[in-house]
């Protein structure tokens, strides 16, 4: 037995998190083992990061292997498990030119410095604004979290990074009058994930792309949630064909190993010369290399098949919880991130039915204080998935009996 407790990540720990009583300790697939060898099914797949689930052999193997050879060299050389990712993910996206980082904020952050170099570049200096939605997430770093559009998360850091300006999702005349030749770019994620699961319209999408070319802005799609295969697409932007000038991506990408990843075409790309970004970490040879193996894995088109189907199946057993027990309103998302928004008596209440399922040891997230969010490692097994589900149910049993 470990000596190791719960007691003391509060004691050693800064305050910032609130995890649950147990301690997970071991993990295959969907499931979740805690100290006392409890078993957990997880629907959360650490915040949609897991795409292959825990420990998941091939890509075990691709860490091990790597482990023995190389880990890091640094930026001042270069490394094999680096070009093939980035070539990977050129070949498979609308993108040129692949720069690796370490988070999802650190991929915004590049993107947004990228986006303001580019227009001083190309257009001057006067061209410096970004555009970003309300309710949106970029990230924790203080330009990311300016730029998201959630100001409880930014406020009390100032003073705040200027020339960002937060209009409403989903409102095409709210970006008719904000932009202009001002902009230097708009960032959106296809769907808001921490915001709530809330699918940008793809008349909307595509407003978006002919409104930034009008204007000389640059799209970015902030697909650190969405992307690497969560909505049964690699990419969301490929289920509407809109494609940006800068992605992100982080989460899912290295399958619970982390590392993030910016985009771009050449002409986009070509303004960061030497000296203009860098990172220490960024494109390290053991981070590449299981990414690079998750990405040949959930990139295949038989992979993504398998996601949409077992879509289909989680959309089918919530939709027939709610109407069961009268407890949602609409369940919403795309591929294996789903959102089901709690019906008006239990508005506020997310956060209880996560305790719920928690103490029934069922692992789901929540997008804010009415959403039901679940995002499951990409290859869940549909036992595993029967087995969430009965878990699911009886904590929605417990929640609207009271
Ligand atoms: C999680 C998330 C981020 C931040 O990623 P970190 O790795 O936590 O820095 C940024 N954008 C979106 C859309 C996210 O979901």
């Amino acid at each position: 037995m470990s000596d190791i407790t719960r007691e003391m990540f509060d004691r050693y720990y800064f305050p910032l998190f609130t995890p649950p009583a147990f301690i997970p300790v071991k993990g295959k697939g969907s499931r979740l083992w805690d100290q006392e060898n409890r078993e957990y099914i997880d629907f959360s797949g650490g915040i949609a990061v897991n795409s292959l689930g825990h420990c998941c052999d091939g890509v075990v193997e691709a860490l091990t292997v790597q482990a023995q050879k190389l880990w890091h060299v640094s930026n001042l050389m270069t490394n094999e498990p680096v070009i093939s990712l980035a070539k990977r993910l050129v070949d498979l996206t609308f993108a040129d030119k692949a720069f690796f980082c370490n988070s999802g904020a650190e991929a915004n952050e590049a993107a947004f410095k990228l986006a303001r170099r580019y227009a001083l570049a190309k257009h001057g200096e006067d061209k410096n604004e970004i555009i970003s939605f309300i309710q949106s997430f970029h990230g924790r770093t203080l330009f990311t979290v300016s730029v998201g559009g959630q100001d409880h998360y930014s406020d009390g850091f100032g003073p705040k990074p200027t020339a960002i300006r937060h209009i409403p999702f989903n409102d095409p005349k709210a970006l008719e009058e904000a932009i202009s030749e001002k902009t230097c770019a708009v960032v959106m994620e296809p769907i808001q994930g921490e915001g709530g699961i809330i699918p940008a319209d793809p008349d909307f999408m595509k407003l978006v792309r002919q409104l930034c070319d009008k204007n000389h802005a640059l799209l970015i799609y902030d697909e650190v949630q969405t992307g690497c295969s969560r909505t049964g697409d690699f990419f969301a932007y490929m289920h509407t064909g809109v494609a940006p000038d800068i992605l992100t991506t982080a989460k899912g990408l290295g399958g619970g190993f982390p590392i993030g990843a910016v985009l771009a075409t050449d002409e986009v790309a070509a303004v960061f010369t030497p000296g203009v970004h860098g990172t220490t970490f960024g494109g390290n040879a053991l981070a590449c290399a299981v990414a690079d193996k998750v990405i040949s894995i959930i990139s295949a088109p038989e992979f993504l098949e398998g996601v949409r189907a077992k879509s289909k199946i989680f959309f089918d057993r919530i939709n027939d919880l709610g109407a069961k027990y009268d407890c949602f309103s609409q369940i919403r998302g795309r591929g294996l991130l789903i959102g089901a928004v709690l019906s008006d008596k239990y508005q506020g209440r997310s956060g209880d039915l996560l305790k719920i399922c928690a103490k029934n040891r069922l692992l789901v997230l929540v997008a804010g204080k009415n959403v039901l969010r679940i995002a499951p490692a990409l290859n869940i097994a549909e036992d595993e998935i029967e087995a969430g589900m009965k878990l699911l149910e009886k904590s929605v049993a417990e929640f609207v009996a009271g």
